[in-house]
C-alpha cells in the first residue's frame, strides 16, 4: 500500500481454512479465478464512484453464484442433507442492516438481505418466514437441490461417517464476505454462507448476527468474519473490533490482532476488515484463508495459503 490514503479499498474472503498444496492446479486456478472475479466486481463499483454497500453486495453475489464457495450455489449440507443459508449486509452510513438465517429456497441470500435492509422495519428474518417473505417480494427462488454440489456432498458424507460437524482445519470452508470503503468515506460489510457441514438443522451461525460475523460503522470500520461461528458469536467478534477502536483508541491492526491472536482459539478462523482511513486487515488463525484486496492505488491481490 502506498503512503497516501487510498480513495477506496475492498477486501474479500472466500472462507477460513485452506486446501492442500497438492490440490490439482486446475482446481486451485478455479478458486483464484473466483476470488479475482469477485474482487473485480466490487472494485468496478468503487472505481466508478459507487457505494461501498453496492460493492460488497456485488462481490458477495459473484461468490454466491460460484460453486467453489460455501454460499449460494455450492452451500454445504446440514444434518438432514439439505441446505440452510445465512447472509447479512450492513451499511456503515446509517447502521442499516438486513439479514436472513436458515433460508432454503432463496437463490441469492445477499440480494434478499439488501431488499430487507431497504424495505423492512425488521433486520433479521429466519427459516420459513424468510423464504415466504422472499416469495412475496418476488425474489428469485429455487428448489433446495439447486444448491447441490458433488464436492460438498462428498464432504457431508465424510462428516456423517465421522459423526462430526465439519470444521477441520485442512479443509476449505468457503463462507464468503466483503468489506469496503468508498470514495465518499462510507463503509459496508457483507457475509453469506451455507454454515458448517453437517450442522444440526436449525442451527444459525455468526454470519447473519449483527456484531458477531458482520458489522459496519462509518465511525470506525467494516468487518466480515469466517470460521467456527459459535466462537465469533460468543466473542461478538466483529463488534469487538469496532469497540476496541472507538472505546480504547486501538488501531484496526491492533484490534484485529487482539481478537485473532488472543481472544479466539488457534484454528477458529479469520476476518477481513477496513477502516475509515483505508487501512485494511486480512487476519486469520486457521491454516489459511481464501482472500483478496484491491484499492485505488492499483493494489489487486488474491491468496489462499500463507505465502
Ligand atoms: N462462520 C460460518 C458459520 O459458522 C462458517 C464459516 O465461516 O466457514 O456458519
Amino acid at each position: 500500500m502506498s503512503g497516501t490514503r487510498p480513495d477506496f479499498v475492498i477486501c474479500i474472503h472466500g472462507g477460513a481454512g485452506t486446501i492442500s498444496r497438492d490440490t490439482a492446479p486446475q482446481r486451485v486456478a478455479l478458486y483464484r479465478a473466483g476470488l479475482a472475479a469477485a474482487l473485480e466486481a466490487g472494485q468496478a463499483v468503487l472505481a466508478d464512484g459507487g457505494l461501498a454497500l453496492d460493492a460488497v453486495q456485488a462481490a458477495a453475489l459473484a461468490m454466491e453464484d460460484n460453486p467453489c464457495f460455501n454460499a449460494g450455489k455450492g452451500a454445504v449440507y446440514n444434518s438432514q442433507g439439505r441446505h440452510e443459508l445465512d447472509a447479512c449486509l450492513m451499511d456503515g452510513r446509517n447502521l442499516a442492516c438486513g439479514a436472513l438465517a436458515g433460508c432454503t429456497v432463496i437463490r441469492n441470500p445477499i440480494r434478499a438481505a439488501r431488499r430487507l435492509l431497504e424495505t423492512s422495519p425488521h433486520i433479521l428474518l429466519a427459516g420459513d418466514g424468510a423464504d415466504r417473505w422472499a416469495h412475496a417480494e418476488g425474489l428469485d427462488l429455487v428448489a433446495n437441490q439447486y444448491f447441490d454440489d458433488a464436492f460438498r456432498f462428498e464432504q457431508w458424507q465424510k462428516a456423517c461417517a465421522a459423526d462430526a460437524v465439519q470444521r477441520d482445519h485442512d479443509d476449505a470452508k468457503g463462507t464468503v464476505g466483503a468489506v469496503a470503503l468508498d470514495r465518499q468515506g462510507n463503509l459496508a460489510a457483507a457475509t453469506s454462507t451455507g454454515g458448517l457441514t453437517n450442522k444440526k438443522f436449525g442451527r444459525v451461525g455468526d454470519t447473519p448476527i449483527i456484531g458477531a460475523g458482520t458489522y459496519a460503522n462509518n465511525a470506525s470500520c467494516a468487518v466480515s468474519c469466517t470460521g467456527t461461528g459459535e466462537q465469533f458469536m460468543r466473542h461478538v467478534a466483529a463488534y469487538d473490533i469496532h469497540a476496541r477502536m472507538t472505546l480504547a483508541g486501538s488501531s484496526l491492526e491492533a484490534a484485529c490482532r487482539q481478537l485473532i491472536d488472543r481472544t479466539l482459539q488457534p484454528g477458529d478462523g479469520g476476518l477481513i476488515a477496513v477502516d475509515r482511513d483505508g487501512n485494511w486487515q486480512l487476519a486469520y488463525n486457521s491454516a489459511g484463508m481464501f482472500r483478496g484486496v484491491a484499492d485505488s492505488h492499483g493494489l489487486f491481490s488474491v491468496a489462499i495459503w500463507e505465502d
